[in-house]
């Protein structure tokens, strides 16, 4: 019976060795990638784009950390109404999503409608119109700016059919705000990257966005 008891009580620490192995094993890449994600988005951008503070220029960066270009700082945000998550934040409908770390900046409608128009945050020149809602992104309009800087414009209820390379200015519509694709209420995502690799919008945006236009039914 001691013997035996003798036997459980190890067993079970041994169990609890691999178990607990296991669950390093098994956890610890997760853990890893899930940091890596939220701390690295931010620290790759400001090595690719940061504001000079005597400049007041936002500088963009090589791979090898020299200036190739530098633009001006905007209040161009592409729509109206108010900041509903920021770049970079982990909300729980993420993680229950199986999303990693916010890849852009949220503008939601004060009144929760549709139909806010969409303007290019800087100028740029199309690169695509995706009309059909089957992305993440849902209608998107996806434009290509100086240095390697690209932005795209998500969950547009419809956007503007505007032929690729065509040159777009903030103030010009490219689309409305909707809710297609993976999205939970009418707001505009928008990402800005570098070579690809999304940089905090309020890199290049400074203040906030005005208030809504859409005004709400009184019937
Ligand atoms: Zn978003």
């Amino acid at each position: 019976m001691t013997i035996l008891l003798w036997l459980i009580k190890n067993t079970k620490t041994e169990i609890k060795i691999v178990l607990a192995t296991l669950a390093v094993l098994i956890f610890l890449p997760i853990v890893s990638v899930v940091v890596v994600a939220s701390s690295g988005v931010q620290l790759v951008g400001d090595a690719l784009a940061a504001l000079n503070p005597i400049t007041h220029l936002v500088e963009i960066f090589d791979t090898e950390g020299n200036v190739i270009g530098e633009v001006e700082l905007t209040t161009n945000w592409p729509t109206r109404g108010y900041i509903s998550d920021e770049f970079g934040s982990e909300q729980q409908f993420r993680l229950d999503w199986g999303l990693g770390a916010h890849t852009g900046i949220d503008i939601a409608n004060q009144n929760g409608l549709i139909g806010e128009p969409v303007t290019p945050f800087m100028t740029g020149t199309v690169l695509f119109v995706d009309q059909v809602d089957d992305s993440a992104c849902g209608i998107n309009v996806k434009l290509q700016h100086d240095f390697n800087i690209t932005s795209t414009y998500c969950h547009l209820s419809s956007a503007v059919n505007i032929a690729p390379t065509t040159e777009v200015h903030p103030g010009d519509i490219i689309g409305y705000m909707g809710s297609t694709g993976a999205s939970t209420g009418p707001h505009l995502h928008l990402t800005t990257a570098v070579y690809g690799i999304p940089i905090n919008p309020r890199t290049f945006l400074v203040g906030e966005p005005e208030g809504s236009t859409v005004v709400v039914p009184t019937f």
